[in-house]
């Protein structure tokens, strides 16, 4: 894969978000981007969202009509909304005078695993998409949708189209993946809570992968891991420009970058280390608590064995210390749309288990400072248990990784907390964001 070079003459895939392409005069403007792209000698494969909240609408559908729906019905409704745009963007570049055409997920094929809602892509034939793309056809194709082994349509739970714009990428070898989405590239944290906010130059694949999932939606946590393992080269950048702005060769935006990438970025003086990368926050988890569990072995066994039985994935675990008679208490968290679900086995489970009461909170936010720096400097999670506590900000749980420290808050604190820390680990600008 080449990382320099010709600027020309590449073969790119450009993904646009739903911002992006929310109606036709916003179509409009993507397609000149993607001519180009194309008027710039490159092969061209453009992965497109539904316009900006049609998902959301499409999923409420499918509550009204079966509040239990099935999941393969309920991916055969929101996937429609990929196949809108992708007709749409490519009638538009036709009516523009491109040579354009969709490429239907069931039609490529994008083959994923049966989990409807959330598929994972398995294999993606590209034989025939790289040949329209060597005869200089501009191929568009919905995002979030595959079919299954059976031939059904999958989707590949929310932010998909992200995956699907690396796995695309991955498939016909491209020099690079451009995600297009309205902002103009990963900031320090989320520039829509922090005006000060400073757009990063680079990330490296670990530290977005662990703030995509710590909450940073910017990219669906599993692209950046696709593209981590299949070597994608990612470049975030916004798709609100005017004509005259700089052309994505020139990457204007943010690269995703390997270590050793961004080792030589920090040795030419273009990035600069800091031990604190980026700072996330997650509002969709909910706090379990289950009062006075056996204190003795295979008592948390009995928890968390129906949860991940019911791929209900728990995230920050505490154990509290024992209390007389050899009782504990034991709190963890968990999505909140899985929460009920939860709730309803754990309860099930009551006697089994032997705790006494289980308290839940949905009105919690999980805040996380990222990066690399972390490994090799102490004093990170401090910092953070210091800001916190000096804003009178209540700490409720705590996990660490490597290269992340987490700690869950009450919700109402949310954009408190993000902004006391953003400042504390010296990440404001003296500019404000666009
Ligand atoms: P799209 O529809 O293009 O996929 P998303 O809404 O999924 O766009 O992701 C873009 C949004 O991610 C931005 O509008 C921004 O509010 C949010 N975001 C959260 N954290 C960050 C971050 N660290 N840097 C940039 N954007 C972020
Ligand atoms: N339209 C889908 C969603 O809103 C997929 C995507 O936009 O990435 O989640
Ligand atoms: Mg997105």
């Amino acid at each position: 894969m080449a990382n320099s070079g010709p600027k020309s003459g590449q073969r790119i895939v450009m993904k646009f978000g739903g911002t992006s392409m929310a109606g036709t005069e916003r179509i409009r403007r993507v397609a000149n981007i993607v001519r180009a792209q194309a008027a710039a000698g490159h092969q061209v494969a453009v992965v497109v969202s539904a316009m900006a909240g049609e998902t959301d609408r499409l999923v409420n559908f499918c509550r009204e009509a079966n509040a239990l729906y099935d999941p393969a019905e309920y991916d055969v409704v929101v996937s429609s909304g990929e196949q809108v745009t992708s007709g749409l963007l490519a009638l538009t570049l036709q009516s523009l005078g491109s040579k354009a055409r969709s490429w239907l997920g069931w039609q490529l094929p994008v083959k994923t695993i049966e989990a409807h809602a959330k598929a994972r892509i398995e294999t993606i034939d590209a034989p025939g998409l790289i040949e329209a793309l060597e005869g200089g056809e501009i191929a568009v194709i919905p995002g979030f949708q595959g079919i299954s082994e059976d031939g059904r349509i999958t989707t590949m739970g929310r932010g998909g189209s992200d995956t699907s714009a690396v796995a695309i990428a991955a498939a016909v070898k491209a020099d690079r993946c451009d995600i297009y989405t309205d902002v103009d590239g990963v900031y320090t944290t989320d520039p829509r809570i922090v005006a000060k906010a400073r757009k990063l130059k680079a990330v490296t694949y670990e530290e977005m992968l662990e703030l995509a999932s710590v909450g940073a939606k910017v990219l669906q946590t599993r692209s950046v891991g696709l593209a981590m393992k299949s070597g994608v080269r990612i470049q975030v950048l916004s798709s609100f420009v005017g004509e005259d702005s700089v052309s994505a060769d020139e990457l204007p935006g943010t690269l995703i970058v390997s270590d050793e990438e961004m080792d030589q970025l920090v040795e030419n003086g273009d990035m600069e280390r800091q031990h604190v990368t980026g700072i996330a926050h997650d509002k969709n988890e909910a706090k379990i608590i289950l009062t006075r569990v056996p204190d003795k072995p295979g008592a948390v066994a009995h928890i968390f064995e129906p949860l991940a039985d019911a791929s209900i994935n728990v995230d920050m675990i505490i154990q509290n210390v024992g209390r007389d008679k050899g009782e504990t208490d034991v709190t963890f968290t968990v999505p909140q749309a899985d929460l009920a679900r939860a709730q309803a086995l754990l309860e099930d489970r009551i006697s089994e288990i032997g705790f006494n009461r289980i308290i839940t909170d949905s009105h919690i936010a999980k805040i996380s400072v990222v990066g690399v720096g972390m490994k090799s400097h102490a004093g990170v999670a401090s910092t953070m248990f210091r800001a916190l506590s000096d804003r009178g900000i209540n700490i409720q749980a705590i996990s660490t990784s490597e290269i992340k420290v987490s700690v869950l808050i009450d919700e109402d604190e949310t954009e408190l907390a993000v902004r006391v820390l953003h400042t504390a680990y010296g990440l404001d600008s003296t500019e404000e964001a666009a």
